[in-house]
């Protein structure tokens, strides 16, 4: 590593201005922890990335992360450690013939929706665009077009990766395998800084088509059961999420949201069709069926949904019971001390990961419902009414748990990180992180004990 590379390197030291602004904007959000990194560092190159891990070693710090800081439990803080804040590593290059884009980690995924709309290409873009796509690549990555396209980890090819000894190295099918599979769904986990990820992508299907229905939160149980039967049938381009929440009005309701991509307007019409043979259709607070749409009003309706100047609590469950957890969730719902609570579901078709997609990942775990439970609130006073009301939602969801999502688990809780893989996904991912980052150098998903 160039010396200039160090001397050039900003870092803001404990105390330093500016310091209390950049750890605040670590999370995304502003119930910020109480969790204070020793510097930050914020490199804009990759041989800054590297001075930024030389600086750690040589000082005895431990390395925390961020790329676009939006888990919600601030997982790039720890105290006393060096953050590396990757958030102006942002190059993005789409190769159009090869059909793959080479992204680095601070690249939001509103900026990747952009750059592949104009060239008709297409790919699980999050659901919302200010996710940036370090955390959400390693984590998993559920996006637009899911069923479809597969979790978007399982599309990177190949990752460029600053090691704990300041190395750079690229992992793909034939170097660095280990690397490779832990970048695809390791999440926190991974034992290194991802410095640019290479992903394949897709023809874009010409046409994405909205069906959106709300009902009364006690007609929840109706229509889960239809959904749940009805679900096998629809084609595998049709994306279902199912929310909970509240209507500018105060309405607590049930939204189910259908997404159907097609190459012809006809064809993701007709995908939609079968959802109007909901038994309590007539029911329905209100109905917007068969609405073209794109995927950047699709991601600008899931931001709203989701303040960033609010105060939040968030945490992410696997569960096969959706006809019993749906139900009983909604009843917690009406209850939600906050008006912008939301309890949002996916409800994924068997497999999530596709036959033929290769599952050479360390994302390993699923369930047949996947639920989001966030609250979003104002006042730091109001902590402890949203926090109950979470605690007491959980309940349900974590007696019904077969997993949890590594990129929006609470690792506050015991045992979330492990039960985010399955046991031999786990056990290989521990054992690439102690023989490649054998003295523990980047944090990984756990906080030390308070
Ligand atoms: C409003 C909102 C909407 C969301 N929508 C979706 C969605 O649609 N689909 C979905 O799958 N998820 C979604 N998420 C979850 C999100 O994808 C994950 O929390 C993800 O980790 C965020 O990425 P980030 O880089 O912004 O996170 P950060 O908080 O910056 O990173 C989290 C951790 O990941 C690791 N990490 C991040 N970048 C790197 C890197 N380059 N190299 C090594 N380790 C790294 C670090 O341990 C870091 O602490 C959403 C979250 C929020 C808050």
């Amino acid at each position: 590593m160039s010396s200039a590379a160090i001397s050039e390197l900003p870092v803001l030291n404990h105390g330093e201005d500016g310091y209390e602004e950049r750890r605040r904007s670590a999370v995304w959000h502003a119930r910020t922890p109480a969790r204070f990194p020793s510097a930050i560092a914020t490199p804009s190159s990759v041989a800054e990335v590297a001075a930024a891990v030389g600086y750690a070693r040589e000082r005895g710090l431990r390395v925390g992360i961020r790329s676009g800081g939006h888990h919600a439990g601030g997982l790039g803080l720890h105290d006393g450690q060096l953050l590396i804040d990757l958030s102006s590593l942002t190059e993005v290059a789409i190769d159009q013939d090869g059909r793959s884009a080479s992204v680095q980690p601070g690249v939001t995924g509103g900026v990747l929706t952009e750059a592949l709309a104009r060239r008709g290409l297409g790919f699980p873009v999050p659901h919302d665009p200010r996710v940036a796509l370090g955390g959400y690549l390693l984590s998993g990555g559920f996006g637009w077009n899911m069923p479809s396209y597969g979790p978007a980890c399982l599309s990177i090819t190949e990752v460029e990766v600053v090691l704990a000894d300041g190395q750079l190295v690229q992992a793909d099918h034939t170097r660095n395998r280990d690397l490779l599979w832990a970048a695809r769904g390791g999440g926190a986990g991974f034992p290194g800084i991802v410095t640019r990820f290479r992903v394949a992508l897709h023809p874009a299907p010409r046409h994405m088509v909205l069906s959106a229905y709300g009902y009364d939160l006690s007609k929840t149980a109706e229509v889960i059961e239809w959904l749940c039967e009805l679900e096998g049938e629809l084609a595998r381009e049709v994306e279902l999420g199912l929310a909970l929440v509240t209507a500018p009005d105060g309405v607590r309701q049930l939204v189910l949201r259908a997404v159907a991509f097609d190459d012809s307007l006809s064809g993701a019409r007709a995908g939609l069709a079968p959802l109007e043979s909901c038994p309590v259709i007539a029911a329905a607070h209100f109905r917007r069926t068969f609405e073209e749409t794109t995927p950047q009003a699709m991601q600008a309706w899931s931001a709203s949904l989701c303040p960033s100047e609010c105060r939040v609590y968030g945490d992410t469950f696997w569960s096969d019971a959706p006809a019993s957890l749906l139900p009983e969730l909604a009843i917690h719902y009406a209850s939600a001390p906050a008006r912008r609570a939301i309890v949002n579901n996916m409800l994924a078709r068997q497999p999530v990961i596709v036959p033929d997609v290769r599952a050479d990942a360390a994302f390993s775990i699923h369930g047949r419902l996947w639920t989001g439970l966030w609250s979003y609130w104002d006042r730091p006073e109001d902590d402890a009414v949203n926090l109950d009301w979470i605690a007491a939602t959980s309940e349900p969801l974590e007696a019904s748990a077969v997993g949890f999502y590594v990129g929006q688990s609470n690792f506050e809780l015991p045992d979330r990180a492990c039960r985010s893989f399955d046991a031999a996904s786990w056990d290989r991912l521990q054992h690439i992180r102690r023989t490649t980052d054998p003295q523990g150098l980047f944090c990984s998903y756990g906080f030390p004990a308070p």
